[in-house]
């Protein structure tokens, strides 16, 4: 046969291939949120990139959900107060990520938030009392979370518990994007809640990311073209009660013990699931003057702050010069 007619043949047959392709859609319930994922298929049958995913997902939230009797965080909280719990190499990583982070934030980012954290109960509306607060607060501040070269952690006050709420979904989209590398994947949304990424262009366009609006449901505030990046958001409306007019929300300072006020979405873009998670919890806390600072300060770091008012303010790199 010609070369010419081979080739010819070849690329028809990769062109009917492709019209054949089309996005692979999945979503499913998981970690307390809802999971969405969307890609292009790669190299390997996308059924099994689906189920990895899957299975990744319901791995971590098997090993650090705060309420699993069998997991390795509520091991962790239920024992450590009296005796060393040797963790496994991902978590006592995940728990040096969020020192580094309690660090960077000045303690507004701090996974013992959870002791004080752990006496809310959104769905029920029950918020702690002035009193039982002041008593829990104690136990907060990672000085009373320390961590050997064996990975053998103590809690160092009875009051003390940890939870990774702020920051294991972000490592989850992570490990999905690795994931879907590895399947050959170049084009991809993955998000869980409010974290994602977006992996590649939507071939041939940007993905667009919306925010949404903090208080019409359903609404976006602003969408974002966007590729190779993870964004996540943190808002007050996520997990909430409403008493006096006020939402009693899921993010706290630690410093109180109560839920952060100035702002009610704060969303962050970066290279790693991780650090946007990580970040867009701290720069609520923050508020806007030092979170914005923040945000400045940190090379490849975007955010987009939404305060009470509805006022929009951007991080420098955002700006039009
Ligand atoms: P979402 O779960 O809505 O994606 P965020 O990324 O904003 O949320 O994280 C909120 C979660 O982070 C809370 O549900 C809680 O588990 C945890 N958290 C709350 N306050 C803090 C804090 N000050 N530092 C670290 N983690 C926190
Ligand atoms: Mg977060």
């Amino acid at each position: 046969m010609p070369r010419l007619l081979l080739t010819c043949l070849l690329s028809l047959c990769w062109l009917a291939a492709d019209a054949h392709a089309d996005w692979v859609q999945a979503q499913w319930n998981v970690m307390g949120t809802r999971a969405t994922l969307e890609f292009w298929p790669g190299e390997q049958d996308s059924r099994d990139t689906v189920a990895l995913i899957q299975a990744e997902f319901d791995r971590i939230n098997g090993q650090y959900s705060p309420w699993r009797e069998g997991s390795e965080l509520y091991r962790v909280n239920h024992t450590a107060t009296h005796t060393s719990v040797t963790l496994s190499e991902e978590f006592a990583q995940l728990i040096e990520t969020s020192r580094y982070y309690t660090t960077l934030t000045d303690g507004a980012f701090d996974i013992s938030f959870a002791s004080v954290g752990h006496l809310y109960d959104y769905r029920a509306g029950i918020a702690p009392d002035d009193d039982t607060l002041a008593h829990a607060r104690d136990g907060v501040g990672m000085d009373k979370v320390t961590l050997d070269e064996q990975r053998r952690l103590r809690l160092h006050h009875p009051a003390t518990r940890i939870d990774l709420g702020g920051i294991a979904k972000g490592y989850a989209i992570d490990r999905a994007v690795a994931i879907l590398r590895q399947a050959g994947v170049r084009h991809a949304y993955v998000s869980l809640g409010g974290d994602s990424y977006v992996l590649g262009d939507r071939r041939g366009r940007a993905w667009q990311v919306g925010i949404r609006h903090p208080r019409l449901e359903e609404a976006v505030a602003i969408s974002l073209p966007l590729a190779d990046i993870a964004v996540s958001t943190s808002g007050d409306y996520e997990r909430f009660f409403i008493r006096d007019g006020e939402h009693v929300h899921h993010i706290l300072s630690p410093a109180s013990g109560k839920p952060a006020g100035e702002l009610v979405s704060v969303t962050v873009l970066a290279e790693r699931g991780i650090d946007a998670d990580a970040l867009s919890t701290s720069l609520f806390v923050l508020g806007r003057e030092q979170g914005l600072a923040l945000a400045n300060r940190l090379p490849g770091i975007s955010a987009i702050l939404i305060d009470r008012h509805g006022e929009v303010f951007y991080s420098d790199d955002l700006m039009a010069p």
